[in-house]
């Protein structure tokens, strides 16, 4: 049996995307290959020693790694013990790069509530194989600008085109501050264009760390809105609801 490392699992209001505002239940996975200039969960970078279970009772700890039959027994105790719920919501990190744990997880212990994968789009032969589990698929289109990364457009293309091919619910984040280039919004919006044309795309101002203040303002979005809406039909903007609200 395949064991998973996962930083925590919680209960708390969708903050991103076409679902921003619903109840949902989170399980965050440990890791992730890139390390983007901005990014608000530097402690799932890497594995954790213990994940943290956040319920209406309280806090516990399970060692890491978990097991899918443990974490599958901790999500229904908490899907149980905290309704109502949209969706089961899997994040990090980048949840695929523990691509065989979630197969065992979600093939082996459907939790009962659809699948919302939250992912950079950067695995997608990974993303191919865990599909068959996900209903909606949030994608992010990373902007070098911003990230400090490399570009990942063909990564990112074929994330997109595994997600339409399959059928599933797709939209796309694109998180934008100052620094993020007006052509590579455009590529990204493109890109949707092509492939999901009635698919949203997503542009998501970026947050200080300490979760105050926007690293964007209103003239620059209105300038990468438009930018994307020259290719996309549907572009929004939307700021992180869980910065907005001070919850996790
Ligand atoms: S992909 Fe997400 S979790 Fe990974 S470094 Fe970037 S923002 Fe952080």
């Amino acid at each position: 049996m395949r064991a998973g490392n996962v930083s925590e699992i919680f209960v708390s209001f969708q903050g991103e995307g076409a679902h921003a505002g619903r109840r949902h239940l989170f399980v965050r996975l440990a890791g992730c290959p890139l390390r983007c200039r901005y990014c608000d969960t530097p402690e799932s970078l890497v594995p954790a020693p213990a994940c943290r279970v956040l319920g209406p009772d309280g806090a516990h700890a399970r060692p890491n790694p978990l097991g899918p039959d443990v974490l599958a027994a901790e999500v229904a105790a908490l899907a149980t013990a905290a309704p109502p719920l949209h969706a089961l919501a899997v994040t990090g990190g980048e949840p695929l790069a523990q691509a065989d744990f979630l197969v065992e997880w979600l093939g082996g212990h459907p939790p009962g509530l659809p699948v919302l994968l939250e992912t950079a789009g950067i695995l997608p032969q990974r993303l191919r194989r865990v599909l068959p589990w996900v209903a909606i698929v949030s994608l992010d289109f990373k902007c070098p600008s911003n990230t400090g990364e490399r570009a990942r457009w063909e990564e990112h293309e074929a994330c997109l085109a595994e997600s339409v091919a399959a059928g599933r619910e797709v939209y796309v984040k694109m998180p934008v501050d100052e620094a993020t280039l007006p052509a590579e919004v455009a590529r990204g919006a493109e890109l949707m264009a092509r492939l999901a044309p009635a698919a949203p795309l997503f542009l998501t101002p970026l947050t200080e760390p300490d979760g105050t203040r926007l690293t964007i303002g209103a003239a620059s979005l209105e300038r990468l809105h438009a930018t994307a809406s020259a290719a996309h039909r549907d572009v929004r903007v939307l700021p992180q609801l869980h910065k907005v609200l001070g919850i996790l």
